[in-house]
C-alpha cells in the first residue's frame, strides 16, 4: 500500500495499546516510530536516580528544570525498533518499572518537562513519515497531524494487557496495583493544566477492546484509503 509522507498522531488513555499499534504502523509503512511516553518516563527515571523525587511524589522542580538544560535523552532507531537512551545508556527496561509508572504523571504535569519533551518530538517529526503516540500529540505537539487517532479500551482489558507486558519483562506486579496505576494516571493526565489528555476535535476514535492487531491494521488501512486512495 502506498502511503504518503504524513504524520500520524495516536493519543489516548494509558495501556490502550497505543505503542503496539504505532509500532505495527511503523513497520508496515516504513515510518519512524516516536514514543512520547518513553521520553516522559526517561525524564522521570533521571529525576528519581538524581534524588529529585522524595516520598515517591514530591519533585524538586527547581533542580529538575535546571538539569533539563543539559540532559541528553534521545531515541536510537535500529534493527530491533526504537530505543530510549539517557546519554549512552539504553533505558528501555527501567523506564517501564511500576516505580517509574507511579511518578511519571506528576513529572509530566510540569510545563518545563513538557517543553523539553515537545522540543525533542518536533525535531524528530520534522521530516514527516512518522507515527507518534502519547496524550497530547494531536492537540499540542502536532496539531496539524494528517491523521489523528484517539484510542480507548475497557479498563480491565487494559490492566490485563499491561500486567502481561510487565510479566513478560520479568517485572512483578498484581492486577489491583496495575489497574489503580492506570486510573490514577488517566485522572492526572486528563486534569492537568498544561496539555491535558483529551480527544482532538478532528481525531477518529478507535475502541480496540475486542480487536486483534490484524483488525487494527485493516482499520487503519481503510482509514488511509478513504483519505488518500490506494
Ligand atoms: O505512554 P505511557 O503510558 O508510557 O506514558 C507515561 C506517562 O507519560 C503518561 O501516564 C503521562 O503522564 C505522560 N505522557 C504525557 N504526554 C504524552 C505522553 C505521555 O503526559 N504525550
Amino acid at each position: 500500500m502506498n502511503v504518503p509522507d504524513i504524520i500520524i498522531a495516536i493519543d489516548g488513555y494509558s495501556s490502550t495499546g497505543k505503542s503496539s499499534f504505532a509500532k505495527q504502523i511503523a513497520k508496515e509503512f516504513s515510518f519512524l516510530y516516536l514514543d512520547s511516553g518513553a521520553l516522559y518516563r526517561a525524564v522521570t527515571l533521571f529525576a528519581m536516580r538524581s534524588g529529585m523525587v522524595s516520598d515517591g511524589k514530591t519533585i524538586d522542580t527547581a533542580r529538575l528544570s535546571e538539569a533539563l538544560g543539559t540532559l541528553d535523552i534521545h531515541f536510537e532507531h535500529g534493527e530491533g525498533g526504537s530505543h530510549t537512551f539517557i546519554g549512552d545508556e539504553c533505558v528501555d527496561v527501567p523506564i517501564r518499572s511500576i516505580e517509574v509508572s507511579s511518578v511519571v504523571s506528576p513529572v509530566a504535569v510540569l510545563p518545563e518537562v513538557r517543553e523539553y519533551v515537545d522540543r525533542i518530538l518536533v525535531e524528530y517529526g520534522r521530516a514527516g513519515r512518522v507515527v507518534m503516540d502519547g496524550r497530547d500529540i494531536g492537540t499540542t505537539v502536532f496539531p496539524d497531524a494528517d491523521i489523528k487517532i484517539f484510542m480507548v479500551a475497557d479498563d480491565k482489558v487494559r490492566a490485563e494487557r499491561r500486567l502481561k507486558e510487565m510479566k513478560a519483562a520479568g517485572q512483578d506486579a498484581d492486577f489491583e496495583t496495575v489497574i489503580e496505576n492506570l486510573k490514577s494516571r488517566d485522572y492526572i493526565d486528563s486534569h492537568r493544566e498544561t496539555s491535558p489528555l483529551r480527544q482532538a476535535d478532528d481525531a477518529v476514535v478507535l475502541d480496540n477492546t475486542h480487536m486483534t492487531p490484524e483488525d487494527q491494521m485493516e482499520w487503519i488501512k481503510d482509514l488511509i484509503r478513504s483519505r488518500y486512495g490506494d
